[in-house]
């Protein structure tokens, strides 16, 4: 029996299948168009996320044999909203996109006059553009008619796993899991329900909203019309959670870290849910079987995408894969850092206006330097994130991070985080981390596999980093950087 878990990303829409032991077998990949109409917008074509994520699992199925597939896991980009039509599903605009800032103005009115401590304390998130609650209030304040026909209840409101899901169930369910739910901010993450007071202070009419649902259990089934075979879907969990779920981070202390095209930071708190004293996220790590667990999370903005700048913007390299052989011919003594803030700051600073900046150059400074200012920015702005974290969470974190994602193939990557964190990081053997959650998560929900403890006692580490780099090169380092995070944040 195999499982089949679909990922819908930012950049690319993927099916992968997994085994019996959630091991990847098969995989197909489609790109997502990014679209960017005004400077700060960011949008995709719902529908192509949609024929994106049918094309793959199209494919991969097409190459097992029919009913050898048990379950389908679905994860995804969260954040990003989509508002439809109940009756024909059909998108009434293109979805705006977690990295999209139209909402900053909006976020910001909120916060002057004080609402920011609720929104804190009920859905643990902040005021800021990259929720879904501010995105759907414009949308319902930009689209003619739509506020009285949200009203009305004849339009739905859903982040991207809603969206598939009411597609590849014919338009049968308008559902979301608590991981998806708690990344709106709408969500009340204590009580587990969507939440009056945050719906009124977005203007939200509540019966736009999914019905949410544990992340495990019964997301209804594919139509033959969409995939060729009636498939239940059983595991759904936002991508940042799922990840943390294929790492196998289910016991409070442990933290995941995964280099995509941005970098997010999760430390399980188990059934606490820890408010930050430092502008980290609170927000739920999964809810299995009806327990809650919490996590405290940090979102980086720019991790994988300083190193597709290097090659679309200066044009320094032609693949990412060519990042590490050129940052290994800079000359040890060049300082150049990069604080790759192209679209603000994110945790602990939370700066929508900054920008990014090159500091320290020489004349001597020059194409390997750059390179190895954007290879060493991933590592310098996790340990900005794991160090908010350490001060927020009593529990003292388990330092071993566990990393995945695009950026972490690279080893001078993953080294440059273990030095400059003074802390060893496990490379997980699956590097695919995020769809194995969800993986887990159907195949748990179809009792094919263990439950939580002992799937985590399953993960392996393919490779562990230990920190070379002597401690007061170390600490000189990070405070320079630090120095330069402070000049960007003044700029
Ligand atoms: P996402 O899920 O956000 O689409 P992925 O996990 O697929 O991201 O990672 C893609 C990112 O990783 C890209 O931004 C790319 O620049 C970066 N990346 C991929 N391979 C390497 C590499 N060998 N070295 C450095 N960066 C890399």
């Amino acid at each position: 029996m195999t499982i089949l878990a679909l990922d819908q990303g930012t950049s690319s829409s993927r099916a992968i299948l997994f085994d019996a032991e959630l091991r990847p077998l098969q995989i197909a990949a489609r790109p997502v168009t990014q679209s960017y109409p005004r400077p700060g917008e960011v949008e995709h074509n719902p529908r192509e996320l949609l024929d994106g994520i049918l094309s793959c699992a199209r494919e991969v199925l097409a190459r097992v044999p029919k009913g050898s597939v048990a379950a389908i896991g679905l994860t995804n980009q969260r954040e990003t909203t989509i508002l439809w039509d109940r009756a024909s599903g059909e998108a009434l605009h293109p979805a705006i996109v977690w990295q999209d800032r139209r909402t900053a103005a909006a976020c910001e009115a909120l916060r002057a006059a004080g609402h920011e401590d609720l929104i804190r304390a009920r859905s643990g998130l902040l005021a800021d553009p990259y929720f879904s609650a501010g995105k759907l209030s414009w949308l319902l304040d930009h689209l003619p008619g739509a506020r009285a026909r949200a009203e009305a209840g004849e339009l739905c409101f859903g982040t991207v796993d809603s969206w598939l899901i009411r597609h590849l169930t014919a338009g049968r369910l308008h559902v979301t899991d608590a991981t998806n739910a708690a990344r709106t901010g709408l969500f009340n993450i204590h009580t587990q329900r969507w939440d009056e007071a945050l719906c009124a202070l977005w203007r939200i009419p509540m019966a736009l909203l999914p019905e949410v649902r544990d992340s495990a259990g019964d997301f209804g089934v594919t139509d033959v019309a969409a995939l060729g075979q009636a498939l239940p879907i059983r595991g759904v969990a936002g991508d940042q959670q799922a990840a943390a779920m294929g790492q196998g981070c289910f016991a409070p202390g442990q933290i995941k870290s995964t280099y995509g095209t941005g970098c997010f930071v999760l430390l399980n708190t188990g059934a606490q849910a820890v408010q930050s004293r430092h502008r980290l996220l609170t927000t739920v790590a999964a809810r299995l079987r009806g327990e809650v667990s919490y996590a405290l999370e940090g979102a980086i903005f720019v991790a994988g995408a300083a190193v597709q700048w290097l090659r679309d913007g200066p044009g320094l390299i032609a693949r990412p894969e060519e990042l590490e052989a050129l940052a290994a011919l800079a000359d040890p003594a060049d300082g150049t850092l990069l604080v790759p803030a192209f679209s603000g700051l994110g945790a602990p600073w939370w700066s929508p206006d900054s920008r990014g900046a090159l500091l320290g150059l020489s004349a001597r400074s020059g194409r390997a330097e750059i390179a190895r200012a954007v290879l060493q920015s991933a590592g310098y702005q996790t340990r900005d994130l794991i160090g908010a974290m350490q001060a927020d969470w009593p529990g003292g974190a388990d330092m071993v991070l566990r990393v995945d994602g695009g950026m972490a193939t690279s080893d001078a990557v993953v080294q440059f985080i273990a030095d400059i964190l003074g802390a060893p990081v496990d490379r997980a053997e699956v590097t695919e981390a995020t769809a194995r959650g969800v993986a887990w998560l159907a195949a748990w929900a179809s009792d094919l596999a263990p439950g939580p403890q002992e799937f985590a006692r399953s993960w392996q580490a393919g490779r562990r980093f230990e920190p070379q780099m002597d401690p007061a090169i170390r600490a000189a380092r990070y405070a320079r950087w630090q120095k330069a995070v402070a000049a960007t944040l003044a700029f």
